[in-house]
């Protein structure tokens, strides 16, 4: 079954995330205490509810414990934004990314159990979408509107091929620009003869619907 996300604060930066998620295909709670942010993504998410995430009360009545991952996309409001993380966690949610504004917001957030923290002047809101559906996905780039850039570790499924065996090219579209061992050697243009072993870095690039199809090969 596939990952089931909850975004706690649409605005920019959650409402970014949230439509991304969407592209992606996946299935996408969005939760805003102002009720016309929730107007706004009515037409977009079949699941979007008005309310207080420092509630615990209406968090329950969600169901938000049942979510895979839930993403804390409130900025300014560091206390809402720490009360709702450890909420969530306090819930028993497996995974929350949540989105800080300084290193001093980045530790209190840590010290209340977020597993992966965001800083929205470096991470946009469609790189964070990226990165949260894999593990394996650490770097999402958008280099013009067709095309993308992705960075992600090889899964055992990978491990002793090679690229020909692989077939990136034929299967998804997408091609291997360089490959970067364990040991930070570094193989630019790779020959289809390279060997791809588990753990390397693979940097791929491609057109944004054929790495999403691949991005989903990848999915947790
Ligand atoms: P942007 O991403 O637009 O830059 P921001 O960093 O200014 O946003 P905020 O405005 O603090 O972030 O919050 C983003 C959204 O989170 C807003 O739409 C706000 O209504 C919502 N929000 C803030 N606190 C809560 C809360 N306790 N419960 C639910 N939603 C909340």
């Amino acid at each position: 079954m596939k990952k089931q996300f909850v975004v706690i604060g649409l605005g920019r930066f959650g409402g970014s995330v949230t439509k991304t998620l969407i592209s992606l295909g996946y299935e996408v709670m969005g939760i805003d205490k102002d009720e016309r942010r929730v107007q706004e993504y009515a037409s977009i998410l079949t699941h979007v509810y008005q309310g207080d995430s420092t509630d615990d009360q209406v968090m329950r009545e969600l169901g938000i414990r049942n979510m895979d991952h839930a993403i804390v996309a409130i900025g300014e409001d560091l206390q809402s934004s720490i009360l709702t993380t450890l909420i969530l966690k306090d819930m028993g949610v497996k995974f929350v990314t949540a989105k800080a504004t300084s290193d001093y917001h980045q530790r209190v957030l840590e010290g209340v159990g977020a597993d992966h923290i965001v800083h929205p002047e470096r991470d946009t809101g469609v790189r964070v979408a990226h990165q949260v559906t894999s593990k394996n996905m650490i770097e999402y780039l958008e280099l013009s509107p067709e095309y993308s850039l992705v960075e992600i570790i090889a899964p055992e499924t990978f491990g002793r091929k090679t690229l020909k065996t692989l077939d990136f090219r034929a299967k998804f579209g997408c091609s291997v620009m360089a490959i970067r061992r364990t040991n930070n050697e570094l193989v630019v243009s790779p020959h289809a003869d390279e060997i791809i072993f588990e753990g390397d870095m693979l940097v791929i690039i491609g057109k944004n619907t054929d790495i999403a199809r691949f991005e989903r090969t990848f999915e947790d």
